[in-house]
């Protein structure tokens, strides 16, 4: 099919790049003429990320958004260049590293220039004594991970998405990987950065283990989203490769009790690498197979390091899950998780079945979490159309948790699939917000969630869009997300 046949959803803002060969000369001088293309193919290939309602379209011929050019540049000087470029001529450019994001970030809206990242591809150096891998920012999560245990060493970020996404894909949307309970999230991993900002400065955060040197302006684009500044280079954390791994798993009778177990051993200060709590509909999903799982809530841990630290801590979390009715249920279901971990087939199938379903995760302290799982399920099943909503619990904290709520349904005759789909999460998004939670654990803000930022940020958004304009003032980098939102309309559809 050619792209002029496809519906166009995002259209009501899109730029149209008045000379398109001037802009491609200027862009070709800059990184060489076989690193900008306008084909029709490379087009298609950006107009959307792994939003899966985005799936839904393209099979319905529809696209998300629609850019004009393409290009890869490989190094910060070039970048820089293209940047003024694009301000000169008042063209929206839109970084994209993997498309692995899921909330509808680097979808051009706006139209434009897509710059995609993956020529940012080396990594530069390990340091044993510090402790650091200094990566280019496009680096693949599964090639930097390989790389790091080849030598002895792991990251500790291990997403869903390692093997579809980069570091600077992680850093813009604040990431955190399945094992992060010990290793911490992308903010706890950063160590020093490089960037370039929207007008084309390039800074750089020196590699450092902590200083008191002013406000911490670097966490400022952890989290950016690639509207702030284009992250190229970043030094992060590595660890020894753990020693041992254990794996552990309990079934509770209650969601109430399998959260209880899992507080208690954060409170007592055990960091079990991987902890994941599957509510009753997950559990019979993903572990029905296994007899002693029946009507219960599954639990799966995994403890790594070293030995001596290991026994003590499976000790300890074996106890504490005993203590809170945990009925014990050996290695099993964890090594099918730990099979099954990067298998995403259920969800990215559903769009063939005319089906629109998500994902949406959410951050919550621990009082009134169990609460709040309640009122999102009470509440997304009031949705005309929704046939299923389930959760489980994959990130933990001392203090509070993210839970991870999965959602599947038929849009109703008098719904397009984008009204059906907001209605969702605009639903799951206000119960959260409404119980005192975050809108966001990690996937970001994108599309999806901008038009709640105002509620989510009260009155320092206003300060952060401030920010932005100061950074931006010709809003040229990624527009359309985190401070304003095409949603408010609902789109084109
Ligand atoms: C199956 C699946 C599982 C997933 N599992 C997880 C998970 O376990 N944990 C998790 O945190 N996320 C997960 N995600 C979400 C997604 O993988 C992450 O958001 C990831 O960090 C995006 O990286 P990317 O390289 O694909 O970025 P892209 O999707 O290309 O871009 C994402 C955003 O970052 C911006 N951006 C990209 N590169 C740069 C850069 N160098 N500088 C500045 N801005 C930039 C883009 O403009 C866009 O706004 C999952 C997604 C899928 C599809």
């Amino acid at each position: 099919m050619k792209l002029e046949n496809f519906e166009l959803i995002y259209k009501d803002n899109r730029v149209i790049i008045e000379d398109k060969a001037k802009i491609k000369t200027k862009l070709s001088e800059i990184v060489g003429k076989e690193n900008v293309s306008d084909n029709e193919i490379d087009i298609l290939a950006y107009t959307k990320d792994s939003t899966l309602l985005a799936f839904n379209w393209t099979l319905e011929g529809k696209i998300a958004g629609l850019p004009e050019i393409i290009v890869w540049p490989d190094t910060p000087e070039q970048i820089s260049s293209i940047m003024k470029v694009v301000n000169e001529e008042k063209i929206p450019i839109i970084p994209y590293s993997e498309g692995s994001g899921v909330v509808g970030g680097s979808i051009p809206i706006y139209g434009g220039i897509i710059l995609d990242m993956k020529k940012f591809n080396k990594i530069l150096e390990i340091n044993d004594k510090d402790l650091t891998v200094t990566v280019e920012a496009g680096v693949n999560g599964m090639n930097l991970e390989r790389h790091l245990n080849a030598k002895g060493y792991t990251s500790g970020h291990i997403p869903q998405s390692l093997y579809t996404s980069s570091v600077g894909g992680w850093i813009a949307h604040r990431a955190a990987g399945q094992f992060s309970t010990k290793y911490g999230k992308i903010e706890d991993m950063i160590m020093g950065m490089e960037l370039v900002l929207p007008q084309g400065d390039i800074i750089k955060f020196k590699t450092i283990a902590r200083a008191s040197t002013g406000p911490q302006l670097d966490k400022l684009f952890i989290g950016g989203e690639g509207t702030l500044g284009i992250v190229t280079k970043a030094t992060l954390k590595i660890w020894p490769y753990p020693e041992k791994r254990s794996f552990v798993s309990y079934a509770f009778p209650s969601f109430e009790d399998s959260l209880e177990a899992t507080r208690q051993i954060l409170r007592q200060q055990i960091y079990p690498a991987v902890i994941r709590i599957y509510d009753a509909d997950e559990t019979n999903r993903h572990f029905g197979h296994i007899e002693k799982t029946k009507d219960k809530v599954m639990v799966v841990f995994i403890c790594e390091g070293i030995q001596r630290l290991l026994d003590l801590e499976v000790t300890i979390t074996r106890e504490t899950c005993e203590k809170n009715s945990g009925i014990e249920c050996g290695d099993e279901p964890v090594e099918h998780w730990f099979e099954t971990r990067f298998r995403v087939t259920e969800t990215s199938s559903t769009p063939t079945f005319k089906m629109v379903a998500d994902t949406i995760e959410i951050g919550f302290l621990w009082d009134k979490a169990a609460d709040m799982y309640h009122s999102v399920l009470e509440a997304a099943k009031k949705v005309k159309g929704v046939f299923m909503i389930t959760a489980h619990v994959s990130h933990f904290y001392p203090n509070g948790v993210g839970f991870y709520f999965t959602f599947a349904g038929i849009p109703p005759k008098e719904k397009t699939d984008l009204e059906f789909y907001q209605e969702v999460w605009d639903t799951v998004v206000k119960t959260v917000e409404d119980a005192g939670g975050s809108f966001g654990h990690h996937h970001g803000v994108g599309i999806n969630r901008s038009k709640w930022m105002p509620v989510e940020w009260g009155k320092s958004f206003e300060t952060l869009k401030r920010i932005k304009k100061l950074l931006d003032p010709n809003n040229i980098l990624n527009p359309g997300k985190i401070y304003e939102s095409p949603w408010e309309k609902g789109g084109d559809n």
